[in-house]
């Protein structure tokens, strides 16, 4: 290629030309309508606006843009509005034409989809990362309004990766990693396998060049004997196609470099274990669609006639097409070395749309009204997010990336629906994917006839029926356990949505409030409430308000007059926020902690709780709640931490720090505590459902998380409730060995 630099002015013209009539030839026996007049236009157009330039290996720029246009055609079968498209790709980026310039020339279609190819041309990676994920997102954003842009942005990236020797080395490793990481799982997600493949081979050759090299030596050396394997395996095959009288192709399936190294890697395994294990691929020729499922399945019984077939290794993409579009048989036999063959059996459109992707979907469309594909779901989904954007771009890449990256996983609903979903998805995925409603009352699923908790990852196969409840609310929680961006996305709008009438209902009340006791509404005030109740800001303080987990009274009111007179100084007020310890009106810098002395060890210190706070705090470590056995520990900052007697922290403090101890007494508490409940019994239908009637509906206990798990017949429920003092607790686990089935109902310690 070096040579390129030497050639005479009139030699360089030729080959251009060249180059592009290939362009044209190779449009030209395509099944597209023949618009030449205005590709040329724009090879003509492109060619004069890059004069003059050349790529960094010397050779004249505008044969950058030709093989663009090239691979857009011939390798992703994409018309003549994309080729003209790819000619102009870098023309507004590059040269001083403009956007407007194209659009006058050409037309507003292709003036869109080169400024969409031009947003784009920074790379995802930039400086910044939330500019990468903004990069990103615009990249998308511009996907869906015309796939075609990212398509031949595709074209685009596989002829850097082609000619990413000539580029300089910092830059190699830069786009190599950027193709790896999103570009090639972009392409697999649109069903462009041959795509793929070499994105990831080509990233492969320039991140890791020394394995890469071993590899690739390994299949050389291994080449024959491999041949001759797959010749006595692949010859009755053929023999018993050929009685059949059908027309195809038949051939070993090679395995890419990179996915040879990436088995090895991921399941530790030598060379020869990983490329051994061939495969066939079988395609065959067929004009009516309509008879394709049938000859696949002949093609498959006249093989299981010569080979024992694996019993659970056959794939039917063709009844169930993967979410890219893909389909094809598969089926697993004994080949006669003894080791384990696999044989994809496709027509010749299923093999175009595997190998083009979504492009050959059009060449094969019927009519107007055909089934939306499942990528158009796909891309769907994506808009679904992007029209209710969220704050946090990086949030946004990230759960994409997870989405672009999992391998997939179908599920079956109750009516036998079939449902793509990534793998690791749980119950609660499947709940938000069917319907929003569904995902915000479950309360649990049931896989495979078991009852399962929301969290329950799925795996292909698994049939999963939802089970709801009017009273379930959306818990924040949740969203640890979700896996599809559709989910979390709804999780959070409907976290808001809950939470907005509450902290309107906060707001009115506090503003009542204030008005009745004639106290301004002034940032003093605020900040006052805030520190009297430990919440971050004016939002939380209204939701509690609203919640009625923060009760306004009485005590309140001197406190705060006397701080709405401070509010002149602004210094002031700004040290409360930070000072939110300090009920006391008078200390100003109350870092201090209160002195120790106070407490009188050798009393027994009285624990009090009510609206305004509590004169302990409760350890972490055990959580004991009103009503348990306790000690009192003072720690650093003089602050009284209550253990329970019992527990393991507290046996250390007491031997180490036996002056620092006190005895202690629940006296005047009041709120609530959290306590964890462990029920135990024999899973029925509807038992669930009970459980939490009986706890929530009944006794009117708040639960505020709850954990399933059934194995076989049995289930363990975990349950956080809140409860003024251990006497609930108690007569909780009374009433819930009364449900039919429950054996067991005690409280964690
Ligand atoms: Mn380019």
């Amino acid at each position: 290629m070096e040579t390129k630099q030497a050639m005479s002015p009139a030699e360089e013209e030729r080959m251009i030309e060249e180059a592009f009539q290939d362009v044209l030839d190779g449009y030209l026996k395509s099944n597209h309508r023949k618009k030449v007049e205005i590709i040329e236009r724009a090879f003509r157009f492109a060619k004069e606006a890059h004069k003059g330039i050349r790529r960094r290996s010397g050779e004249p720029y505008i044969l950058h843009p030709i093989a663009v246009a090239k691979i857009a055609s011939q390798e992703i079968g994409l018309g003549s509005t994309s080729i003209c498209a790819a000619l102009l790709h870098d023309v507004v980026e590059d040269t001083d034409y403009t956007v407007e310039d194209i659009e006058q020339h050409f037309g507003k279609k292709i003036a869109q989809l080169v400024e969409g190819l031009t947003k784009i041309s920074g790379g995802i990676f930039g400086d910044k990362a939330s500019l990468q994920a903004e990069n990103f997102r615009k990249l998308l954003l511009t996907m869906s309004e015309d796939i075609r842009v990212v398509l031949i942005k595709m074209a685009d990236r596989l002829h850097n990766m082609r000619t990413l020797g000539s580029m300089a080395p910092n830059k190699q490793y830069k786009i190599a990693g950027e193709t790896l990481y999103i570009y090639a799982p972009l392409a697999h997600r649109l069903g462009l396998f041959a795509i793929k493949t070499e994105l990831e081979d080509l990233s492969f050759k320039y991140e890791h060049p020394a394995a890469y090299a071993r590899i690739a030596e390994q299949i050389r050396e291994s080449e024959a004997r491999r041949a001759a394997v797959y010749s006595d395996f692949s010859a009755p095959i053929k023999e018993k196609l050929d009685e059949m009288g059908l027309v195809y192709d038949a051939k070993a399936r090679l395995k890419s470099v990179y996915s040879i190294w990436n088995k090895m890697e991921t399941k530790h395994v030598p060379f020869k274990e990983v490329y051994d294990l061939y495969a066939m691929r079988i395609v065959f020729d067929c004009d009516d669609q309509s008879k394709e499922k049938a000859i696949c399945w002949a093609i498959y019984s006249a093989i299981t006639d010569i080979y024992k077939l694996h019993p659970d290794r056959t794939r039917d993409w063709i009844a169930v097409p993967k979410a890219n579009g893909y389909q094809a048989l598969h089926l697993t036999v004994m080949g006669p070395d003894g080791n384990w063959v696999e044989v994809q059996i496709r027509s010749r459109r299923m093999d175009e749309i595997a190998e083009k992707g979504f492009a050959a979907h059009w060449k094969y469309k019927i009519g107007e009204s055909d089934e939306e594909s499942e990528l158009n779901v796909w891309l769907r989904t994506i808009k679904d997010i992007l029209d209710n954007p969220e704050p946090s771009a990086i949030d946004f890449l990230d759960t994409l990336k997870l989405n672009l990256f999992a391998s997939e996983i179908v599920v079956f609903t109750p009516k036998g629906e079939l449902l793509t979903l990534p793998s690791g998805a749980t119950v609660l995925d499947v709940a938000f994917a069917l319907h929003s409603e569904l995902g915000i009352h479950c309360i649990a699923g049931k896989v495979n006839h078991k009852l399962v908790p929301l969290s329950h990852k799925l795996s292909s196969g698994d049939q999963v029926e939802v089970l709801t409840s009017k009273s379930q609310q959306p818990q924040p929680e949740w969203e640890s356990f979700l896996i599809t961006a559709k989910a979390k996305t709804r999780l959070r709008q409907a976290l808001r949505k809950n939470r907005q009438p509450v902290v309107a209902e906060g707001r009115r009340l506090l503003a009542e409030w204030l008005e009745t006791h004639d106290i301004p509404d002034n940032n003093a005030v605020i900040s006052k409430l805030q520190g009297t109740f430990h919440v971050p800001n004016r939002e939380e303080l209204c939701y509690q308000i609203g919640a009625q987990e923060i009760v306004l009274g009485e005590f309140l009111v001197k406190g705060l007059k006397k701080q709405a007179e401070s509010q002149s100084s602004g210094i002031f007020s700004k040290l409360l926020k930070f000072n939110r310890k300090s009920p006391s009106k008078e200390s100003d810098n109350t870092d201090e902690p209160s002195p120790r002395q106070e407490i009188n060890t050798k009393e027994t210190y009285e624990l009090h709780s009510d609206e305004n706070g509590s004169n302990y705090k409760i350890a972490e470590c055990c959580c004991p709640i009103p009503g348990d056995e306790v000690m009192g520990f003072i720690d650093d900052n003089g602050e009284v931490v209550v253990h329970a007697l019992n527990c393991p922290r507290a046996q250390v403090l007491k031997a180490g720090f036996g002056p620092r101890i006190v005895a202690t007494r629940w006296e005047r508490v009041s709120g609530k505590s959290l306590a964890h409940v462990r029920i135990e019994g024999i899973d029925r239908h509807g038992i669930l459902q009970e459980l939490i009637q009986m706890i929530s509906t009944n006794m009117v206990i708040d639960i505020r998380k709850l954990d399933i798990e059934a194995h076989d017949e049995v289930f363990e429920c975990d349950l956080w409730v809140r409860v003024g003092d251990v006497g609930v607790v108690s007569s909780l686990c009374d009433k819930v060995k009364t449900i039919d089935g429950v054996q067991s109902a005690a409280r964690i310690h």
